[in-house]
């Protein structure tokens, strides 16, 4: 069974996109994969004997729309080395649940028409002057002390309660003029929760305007032992979200429909948890009225202009036209550009797969992105990352969040 999804996906094959400086495979997934399969040790291949009832069989995908091929424990370990974007849809299969939806047309249930331009200036503007440089360099302190935030890891759970501990903390404080601000974990069949923040709108039922980033982290070169500090990847959009949910908080923000921050487990293994939680939501019928994603926006490769690169595929159009307006009306000495991030990238393509719309604001283009993603090297401590270049983005989710919820 497996030889032969092996061979009819081999024979239909395209090449891949994936970025560059997280992969050094240059080959096409498939190949890679048939390589690692012929160069397995005698009798650890077990693609005579893969079935659904192994443990540890996982089932993935490389590319939109191709069936999904089942490896094993160890060749998923080896698939994480590769740096190779893929989905896991082991659990979730986003996919297949729009292909079984689409007969019945109830899917992706739509939020309000996006904005042509930006109008709540009055309201942003005082919150935007309030954020702070130094939460995030104190937020993620926090996140890089823990060996690694790997999915699998314990002390990638215990990374996941304290954010959880953290952000109740916040909600505590909330004053009874705000919205009422509710934070939840969201638990998976792996250690690690996904974390939810929610602002309550006026209109409780109201489309849901989303930011989420992804908490895990992963070293590349040794998965389940390597130190992962992932201070841009991504502890850099986590603090991001947990400044700007404590702003918001600290304003008694009170937005009309309501407002979530929502933190993922299992990204570098998938984009599992991001999947977990958009099923749960397209299951449950919930209006989505839009997700802006962050994963890496604090490095600021010396000698480039500071930007913000606009992914343009697995996203809406519409609403990241909108979403580029927000950057000069709020914020400073950085401009938006266009780029492409490909199959699996990040957790807006959860989003984007159910009809959701997506907008996911990157670092800078994919050119002069961080090269020590996925290493024990993604720290803070390098001269290339930049808290004022991360700060932008804070003011950017505050200033989306405000604009389409309010
Ligand atoms: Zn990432």
């Amino acid at each position: 069974m497996l030889a032969y999804a092996l061979l009819s996906l081999l024979a239909v094959s395209t090449p891949i996109a994936v970025e560059a400086c997280q992969s050094k495979v240059t080959k096409p997934p498939l190949l890679w994969l048939a390589d690692v399969r012929a160069n397995a040790a005698p009798g650890t291949d077990s693609t005579t004997t893969l079935s659904k009832s192994d443990p540890g069989m996982r089932l993935i995908r490389f590319e939109k729309g191709a069936v999904p091929i089942p490896i094993t424990a160890d060749e998923h370990i080896e698939l994480q080395k590769s740096g190779l974007r893929y989905t896991d849809v082991t659990e979730v299969d986003l996919e297949a649940i729009v292909t079984a939806k689409a007969a019945e047309g109830n899917y992706a249930s739509g939020g309000r028409a996006i904005p042509s331009a930006p109008s709540k200036q009055a309201q942003v503007k005082p919150v935007i002057a309030t954020l702070s440089q130094a939460n995030l360099k104190t937020d993620l302190s926090s996140l890089t002390a823990y060996k690694s935030r790997y999915y699998k890891s314990t002390t990638g759970a215990k990374s996941a309660q304290d954010l959880l501990a953290k952000l109740q903390t916040i909600a505590s404080s909330a004053s009874g003029s705000g919205g009422k601000v509710t934070v939840s974990a969201f638990s998976h069949t792996w250690g690690m929760s996904s974390i939810i923040a929610r602002i309550e709108g006026t209109n409780t039922a109201g489309a849901i305007t989303i930011a989420g980033a992804h908490l895990d982290s992963i070293n590349q070169s040794d998965p389940t032992g390597g130190t992962a500090p992932g201070a841009d990847d991504n502890g850099s959009g986590c603090v991001n979200l947990i400044e700007a949910f404590r702003k918001l908080v600290a304003a008694g923000f009170k937005p009309t429909n309501p407002v979530e921050f929502h933190w993922y487990s299992g990204e570098e293994a998938g984009l599992l948890g991001s999947a977990a939680v958009a099923r749960s939501y397209s299951t449950a019928k919930k209006s989505i009225n839009a997700y802006l994603n962050l994963d890496m926006t604090a490095w600021l490769q010396t000698g480039t202009t500071p930007q913000i690169g606009f992914v343009s595929d697995r996203t809406s159009s519409t609403l990241t036209a909108f979403v580029k307006k927000l950057v000069p009306e709020y914020l400073t000495g950085v401009i938006a550009s266009d780029d492409y991030c490909g199959y699996a990238c990040s957790d807006h393509a959860s989003w984007n797969t159910l009809g959701y719309p997506a907008v996911y604001p990157f670092e800078s283009i994919t050119k002069y992105e961080n090269p020590n993603i996925h290493t024990a090297a993604d720290t803070a401590t390098s001269s290339q990352f930049s808290y004022a270049h991360a700060h932008e983005f804070t003011k950017l989710v505050v200033a989306y969040v405000m604009e389409l919820a309010l």
